[in-house]
């Protein structure tokens, strides 16, 4: 069982087209949120889709990513 969070560090299954398997999570809610490390490209999904999809989360941000990339931060609504 994988817990994960805004802004953690995930390995995905399948390797996205640029190379990598590697994304940082941009947003969780009814939908999850994900960027590629490797080309930056934001991809959603169902949170059941990412459980199926995700492999394991590489690490958990300690900080906030909230304000790295302002523009295309998507504000989590409770
Ligand atoms: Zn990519």
């Amino acid at each position: 069982m994988n817990e994960f969070e805004l802004g953690d560090l995930v390995q995905m299954r399948k390797k996205h087209p640029c190379g990598t398997d590697k994304w940082t999570i941009i947003r969780v809610g009814a939908d999850i949120k994900i960027r590629c490390q490797g080309c930056g490209r934001i991809v959603m999904m169902d949170r059941m889709e990412f459980v199926k999809r995700m492999k394991k989360v590489l690490a958990h941000s300690e900080v906030p990513v909230r304000g790295t990339n302002e523009e295309e931060w998507p504000y989590v609504q409770q």
